[in-house]
């Protein structure tokens, strides 16, 4: 078990090193270092970034060109690049497979989408044409939970815009970024993508920085705040897509047996590590034990293990904090009253497991219930009646999805209607379209990501204005 995490307590000594150790979650072992990149290192990288953007801008189709181009280099990159994922960040294989399948769809996805000129009238002889121009040098800031996909959420939309980008992943999980990083050097220009690394407050200056355009930012709400602060001083765009704590909301019509895979999944895929993933689970009291009973067996069933193992379902917890945190609530919890009715404790051996947890009995003023745990336990919450249930799912200051869960789905969706978030599912949960808008409301994010809207997110109007010749 490692007794310290890149994060750390910042710049302490052997910084000078200019490196630092990456591990494996499963095994606690080092798996490599990553360049722990100095601050003012950021002058020479924005600078660059800055001019290979006039030629990036330049020429639409080029750009469309080399996007498809980085796909295909992405696919041929495959399986490096998800071993490597799992080896750091711990997901399953299979799972690090279908990041990188996201990232060259998203890749494609935006390689075609052109924004669009309008012409607009009030009725006077004049002529105003809106167009779209690129922002410049985009920073790019991403959490440890998808380091690749999430990645590609901002870099392919920033790119296809026609932007330059400076990519930041977290120091948890560097090692498959930097791969990817020069797998799209082989299809973009130079400095159109860099990757940088290191320990803060290297994203702090990144953010702050004066030559850096539009800040789009994935990860907590604390930090959410700093970056949206860092980035007032030189007022570039923010955009934040922060923590979420999702309700699934179960009616009285639901077919246990049948949602139990797919609920346990849409809680535990990636072992909780998902910023959509449901969170808190709220059942009519009569078919509470049922549910809790369906969850447990399921729970109990499931193969934990190294992501690299081929029967392994789910993986061990991403890094020490983490694993820290998801003890502490789930601690917590018990002493609140709750009971595990499957887990409730860290597994033994090397690695950061977690036993997948299933609570009951859960007061709903625990920090499991109120804040986001971001792993793998999940309270299961009677209700009374419907408004109660509604009412709790949207009792917090997240708002990122939720879902309602029943036989009759127009019923279900009339209920998903009456959730406070971005993006509300009907017996499913998770599941995005690269075309969709992804927005979360109060403390779940500012700014909206994903399909064209994520492509103007990148963009600024442009207006040509002129008398029409008679
Ligand atoms: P985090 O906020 O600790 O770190 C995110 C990134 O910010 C990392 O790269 C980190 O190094 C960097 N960072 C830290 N301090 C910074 C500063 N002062 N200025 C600039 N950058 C700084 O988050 P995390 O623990 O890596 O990720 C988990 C969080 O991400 C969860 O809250 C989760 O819900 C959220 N998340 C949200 C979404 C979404 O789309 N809404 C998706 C995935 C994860």
């Amino acid at each position: 078990m490692p007794t310290s995490h890149p994060a750390g307590p910042g710049r302490a000594p052997g910084r000078g090193s200019a490196r630092f150790p990456v591990l494996d979650p499963a095994t606690g072992e080092t798996i490599d270092e990553a360049p722990d990149q100095h601050p003012d290192e950021l002058d020479a990288v924005v600078d660059r970034a800055h001019r290979a953007w006039h030629g990036w801008r330049a020429d639409a189709a080029a750009r469309t060109r080399a996007l498809l181009r980085a796909a295909e280099a992405v696919e041929a990159a495959g399986d490096g690049l998800a071993r490597l994922l799992t080896r750091e960040q711990g997901k399953p294989l299979a799972e690090s497979y279908a990041e990188i399948a996201r990232t060259s769809a998203r890749l494609r996805y935006f390689a075609d989408l052109v924004p669009r000129t309008r012409r607009i009238s009030d009725g006077r002889p004049v002529r105003s044409e809106i167009r779209w121009r690129p922002l410049g040098p985009v920073a790019a800031i991403v959490p440890w939970n998808f380091p690749l996909q999430l990645a590609s959420a901002k870099f392919a939309p920033a790119l296809a815009a026609g932007n330059t980008v400076v990519l930041k992943p977290s120091p948890f999980t560097p090692l498959a970024t930097r791969l990817l990083g020069s797998v799209l050097a082989t299809a973009l220009p130079e400095d159109v993508l860099t990757v940088v690394t290191g320990r803060e407050p290297l994203g702090a200056r990144l953010v702050s920085h004066p030559g850096i355009r539009h800040v789009t930012f994935t990860g907590s709400v604390p930090t959410g705040r700093a970056v949206a602060a860092g980035a007032a001083v030189s007022l570039a765009r923010v955009t934040l897509e922060l923590g979420g704590n999702d309700a699934a909301v179960l009616l009285d019509d639901v077919d246990v047996e049948r949602i139990t895979d797919r609920l346990f999944w849409a809680a535990f895929r990636n072992c909780g590590q998902v910023c959509m993933a449901v969170k808190r689970v709220y059942v009519p009291a009569r078919l509470h034990a049922d549910v809790v009973e369906a969850l447990a067996g399921r729970a109990k069933a499931v193969v934990v293990g190294n992501g690299l193992d081929p029967d392994t379902r789910l993986g061990p917890v991403s890094n020490a904090p983490q694993l820290a945190r998801v003890e502490r609530v789930t601690r917590q919890a018990v002493a609140d009253g709750a009971r595990a009715a499957a887990g409730g404790h860290r597994l033994d051996g090397p690695g950061h497991f977690f036993a997948p947890t299933i609570l009951t009995d859960v007061s709903p003023g625990s920090e499991v219930v109120t804040g986001e745990q971001f792993g793998p336990v999940l309270p299961v919450l009677p209700y009374r009646s419907l408004d109660e249930a509604v009412a709790a799912a949207n009792g917090t200051r997240f708002g990122l999805g939720g879902s309602v869960w029943g036989t009759d789905p127009d019923r279900a969706e009339a209920v998903a209607e009456r959730l406070e978030c971005g993006t509300a599912w009907v017996n499913h949960h998770a599941e995005l379209s690269l075309a969709q808008p992804f927005a979360g409301i109060g403390d779940s994010g500012v700014g909206v990501a994903g399909g064209p809207w994520g492509l103007y997110g990148n963009l600024r109007p442009f207006v040509v204005h002129r008398p029409e010749e008679s």
